[in-house]
């Protein structure tokens, strides 16, 4: 089909496919396994499908209101109360999104005006700078470097300058794996004292950390938490990425803000999914045991790849394990995906695709989040390269 005009003026001109379907593409087509895009090869609880099937016969399949049903917002309040001790108030500083990504999206919108500088720490997830610059913001990169990945704080303090609008965080981090301590959040706490800088932070993993940590939210810190949109997402929690809920958290004023966009970007997010993901939500149980589900994941992970000459990194919460091939090869880490993919059949993410000048450690990234079976047979063929 011809196309009119013939050039295209695009808004993100270096921006190409997201690595995730990259990945996941090449996967499928190989008939890799696909330990590439992070999702669950697993089914979610089927308590779970029969409440969306209640809900859809009940016949809640018109628009919910705006902000999301009320019996959501009020399971995701009292749970946030519960774990973290920060009171929100469901009527004006929740909303349920279409997905974290949205979340995302939305309050840096809704925050954002061009030549505004919004900090964030690389590798960084990759929906991160796209929608910072199509709100004409400046990205400033906060550089966390392998092995350990740990933040400079006083890299970030000498960042801050009056053009400063928004610091971008993520704990459990993805890809690294890392998990924050609470002197991280007392530490930018500090920094941010007296500013007017506000604070995303991407906790959608904050129920998968590991070895008896604890999840350092932004909500349990009163500096943060009145600064802060927290991003979560009910993908990854119960084993449902593909159903794309998620919500946010905000003091009012700042939430008044978020609605402002989201009323016209999304407006309202499927009404059936809300109200089962309610019903489901009342059991803490079903939150509580993802540490221990996951880390036994991980272990059984770990145990297996002993057998390989990949060198693992820490992997401290989420449900990725960082890898480094340096024994194996020395090729570019989007090489050796392409290699290891089309070749030995198994998908992986190559950590430059998180490093805006393709910074290559030759690290990659599995995810765990799979079966006992797919681990071992993925193990299997990683253990003979
Ligand atoms: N942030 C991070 C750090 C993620 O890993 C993901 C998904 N893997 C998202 C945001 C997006 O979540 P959702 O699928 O709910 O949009
Ligand atoms: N965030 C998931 C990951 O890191 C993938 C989500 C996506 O494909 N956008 O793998």
């Amino acid at each position: 089909m011809p196309t009119f005009p013939a050039t295209v003026r695009s808004r993100l001109p270096s921006v190409g496919t997201t690595i995730f379907t990259v990945m996941s593409q090449m996967a499928e087509a190989s008939g890799a396994i696909n330990l590439s895009q992070g999702f669950p090869d697993f089914q979610a609880d089927d308590a779970l499908f029969e409440r969306v099937s209640h809900w859809m016969r009940a016949g809640a399949n018109q628009y919910a209101p705006m902000a999301g049903v009320p019996s959501l917002r009020e399971a995701i309040v009292a749970k946030v109360e519960a774990l973290y001790g920060a009171r929100y108030d469901p009527q004006h500083e929740v909303t349920v999104v279409a997905g974290a990504t949205q979340g995302l999206f939305t309050a840096i919108a809704a925050m954002i005006s061009p030549g505004d500088e919004v900090i964030v720490f690389e590798p960084v997830y990759d929906s991160y700078a796209p929608s910072i610059e199509l709100q004409g913001g400046v990205v400033v990169r906060v550089a966390l470097r392998a092995p350990d990945y740990r933040p400079d704080w006083s890299q970030v303090a000498s960042l801050i300058n009056p053009r400063t609008r928004m610091i971008m965080i993520n704990s459990p981090h993805n890809p690294t794996a890392t998990v924050w301590q609470a002197d991280d959040l007392r530490a930018l706490e500090r920094l941010l004292r007296g500013t007017d800088i506000v604070v995303v932070s991407d906790e959608v993993y904050e129920h998968i950390v590991f070895d008896g940590r604890r999840h350092e939210s932004v909500a349990r810190y009163p500096g943060l938490a009145e600064r802060s949109f927290v991003v979560s997402s009910f993908g990854k929690t119960y084993h449902v990425t593909g159903w794309k809920v998620g919500h946010v958290l905000a003091p009012a004023a700042l939430m008044a803000e978020f609605r402002k966009v989201h009323q016209f970007n999304v407006f309202t997010v499927a009404t059936p999914l809300q109200l089962a993901l309610a019903d489901y939500m009342s059991d803490p149980s079903r939150y509580l045991q993802l540490p221990d589900f996951y880390q036994s994941k991980r272990d059984q992970f770990v145990s297996l790849m002993q057998a390989s000459r990949f060198e693992l990194l820490p992997s401290a919460g989420t449900y990725f394990q960082l890898a480094s091939y340096r024994r194996i090869s020395d090729s570019p880490d989007t090489e050796f995906v392409r290699y290891l993919t089309q070749e030995a059949g198994v998908a992986a993410i190559p950590v430059s695709a998180f490093f805006a000048d393709g910074r290559d450690d030759r690290v990659i990234r599995f995810c765990f989040a799979k079966n006992a079976e797919t681990l071992a047979t993925a193990a299997g063929r990683l253990a003979v390269l």
